[in-house]
């Protein structure tokens, strides 16, 4: 493997620097993280911080619970970090907008993103506002704190970066990379509680097995995921090819 001398890289401000690289630190991600196909930097919020206390954080204005991360400290913790213009500039955000796959391979794509995870009530509004920071939510619960959703975001970019997942087809034949969840997948034994592997998947018939896949990942994004299946791209709403005669 060559060595890359400008990989694809993270940046993360955290106010709990030692939740990274944590679960990145292994398997495909950590080996790819070990031998420079992308880089981490971690960097605390708390830095940053100007007063004798080192306070990150205030209470809410206008009342209410918890507390607020400030917006002078937290943008001198990104201007600190991003030196380098052009990279997204994320804040992992309940808010934000839903991640998607799409978006996920255009940040792979990227120089790599800078990522502020908030903490308490959240972010002082401001911050956001002046270094146009892009809310990004992995979903429609509340977390305590972004670290684990800026992990999630950055597994699932990693995985596409070139080099670091197995086979490169292994990418695009998944679940939303077409607009569909994936087939069903199966492995030996043969039979597993009286439950047979489908037939048709030892059949050897290549073309056979790719239609009854088609079948499976349209019958179960249409059954579970009804949103996904109405706005699939034009591309995959084609009938498998008409040439796979049977015989
Ligand atoms: N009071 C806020 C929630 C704050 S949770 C609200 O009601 O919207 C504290 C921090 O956790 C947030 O600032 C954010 O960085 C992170 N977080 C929580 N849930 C998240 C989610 N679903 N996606 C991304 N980040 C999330």
């Amino acid at each position: 493997m060559s060595f890359d001398p400008n990989p694809w890289r993270a940046t993360v401000l955290t106010l709990f620097p030692e939740m990274f690289p944590g679960p990145l630190g292994v398997s495909l991600a950590g080996r790819a993280l070990a031998t420079g196909l992308w880089t981490l930097e971690v960097r605390d919020i708390r830095a940053s911080a100007t007063d004798r206390h080192r306070s990150v954080d205030d209470t809410p204005a206008g009342g209410g619970p918890g507390m607020v991360l400030r917006a002078d400290v937290l943008a001198a913790a990104i201007d600190a970090a991003d030196a380098a213009l052009g990279r997204p500039r994320l804040v992992m955000s309940p808010r934000g907008r839903p991640l998607t796959q799409g978006r996920v391979a255009e940040l792979a794509a990227g120089p790599g993103p800078l990522i502020v995870c908030g903490r308490f009530e959240g972010i002082d509004q401001r911050v956001i506002d002046a270094r146009d920071l892009e809310e990004v939510s992995i979903g429609d619960y509340v977390l305590s704190g972004g670290e684990i959703a800026a992990l999630a975001l950055l597994d699932a970019c990693v995985r596409l970066l070139p080099g670091v997942m197995g086979k490169a087809e292994s990418g695009t034949d998944e679940s939303f990379s077409d607009g569909l969840l994936e087939y069903p997948q199966y492995t030996r034994p043969q039979s597993f509680e009286d439950r047979p592997i489908p037939e048709i998947l030892a059949s050897g018939d290549h073309a056979k097995v790719a239609a009854w896949r088609r079948a499976e990942a349209e019958k179960l994004t249409r059954a579970r995921r009804p949103d996904l299946f109405a706005t699939r791209p034009a591309a995959t709403r084609q009938k498998p090819p008409k040439n796979t005669t049977d015989g």
